[in-house]
């Protein structure tokens, strides 16, 4: 990609990097300080989920699997959303956001849990700048976390 695609950018810089293969790269969402708050995406600059080959259809979905049952395991999380939009960049990325028990309790309502309401208000309520130390301590934890998890489904 040629031009200026915060995607490509991402899976370039290593300091939020978690883990890549061949085709797909999984980095840690920055300016956000919510540990384990995930994005998953091609290397190749993919636009439709039809672009994506079948390597990389197959490890988005390793990738996504690993990623689920690595943000399941963490502290107090109790869903994981994917989600994927490409409204501010079109490059093809999923969002995994760890979903924590907290996050219910906060923002119940009679229904049950209003998922979207929750990830709207929480990006907006965790938003900061740059790379806090908690998110920076998740990213060393999750690198080990899921080199293991790669090195066992491999
Ligand atoms: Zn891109």
């Amino acid at each position: 990609m040629g031009q200026h695609c915060p995607v490509c950018e991402e899976l370039e810089v290593a300091d939020r990097l978690i883990a890549r293969d061949r085709v797909i790269g999984v980095y840690h969402m920055g300016n956000i300080a919510l540990p384990g708050y995930l994005v998953l995406a091609p290397l190749r600059h993919v636009v439709r989920w039809g672009d994506l080959d079948r390597p990389e259809k197959e490890s988005l979905e390793r990738f996504r699997v690993l990623a689920e049952s690595v943000l399941l395991g963490g502290d107090g999380v109790r869903k994981v959303y994917f989600m994927s939009f490409g409204e501010v960049c079109p490059h093809l990325h999923v969002h995994c956001f760890p979903r924590t028990r907290w996050m219910a309790d906060d923002l119940s309502e009679r229904e049950g849990v209003d998922g979207p309401g929750i990830f709207v208000h929480y990006r907006k309520a965790l938003s900061c700048s740059g790379t806090p130390p908690e998110v920076r301590a998740m990213v060393l934890s999750l690198r080990k976390a899921f080199q293991n998890g790669l090195e066992i489904r491999v």
